[in-house]
């Protein structure tokens, strides 16, 4: 099997077989983004536990790009410390930024790393980047902060 077709089956898998997907309680952000080019949709709510470590879930509806993203997304910063979270956010874009040019770092995206062909695409790189744009919106609305300290990590 080819790169490709190995990414497009992590994609598929993530979009049969959402993680995280759904409401969580008592939210303290949450976020609406659409992407009207593309028809997608995503909502994503967050909070963070005692010790500040994030609690995430979304719903949406639209092309499997955009619903896979979601599914990653929730599964990559499932737990983590906000900052920790923010740092695999950057590598994110910076990996859909590439024009499909960057090796991709398992160890820091997970199966985020699918998403290298779809950045050879503009037009499905918005449906990658809603959900992640919904996190970042939902953390600000939270009043959730992210140390200077992370940002230099990326
Ligand atoms: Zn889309």
């Amino acid at each position: 099997m080819n790169v490709e077709s190995m990414y497009q089956e992590i994609i598929l898998d993530h979009y049969k077989n959402p993680r995280g997907r759904g409401a969580i309680s008592d939210p303290a952000g949450e976020s609406h983004q659409v992407n009207p080019t593309c028809g997608d949709e995503v909502t994503v709510q967050v909070t963070t536990d005692d010790s500040g470590h994030l609690h995430v879930g979304y719903e949406g509806q639209g092309c499997s790009i955009s619903q896979a993203s979601a599914s990653v997304m929730a599964e990559m910063v499932e737990g983590l410390d906000p900052t920790e979270a923010d740092a695999i956010r950057a590598a994110f874009l910076d990996l859909m930024h590439s024009k499909g040019a960057a090796e991709p770092d398992e160890d820091v995206l997970g199966d985020g790393i699918a998403f290298a062909g779809v950045a050879k695409y503009p037009a499905r790189i918005k449906c990658a980047l809603l959900p992640w744009m919904a996190l970042q919106d939902a953390e600000a609305k939270a009043g959730i902060t992210v140390t200077d300290e992370g940002a230099d990590r990326r």
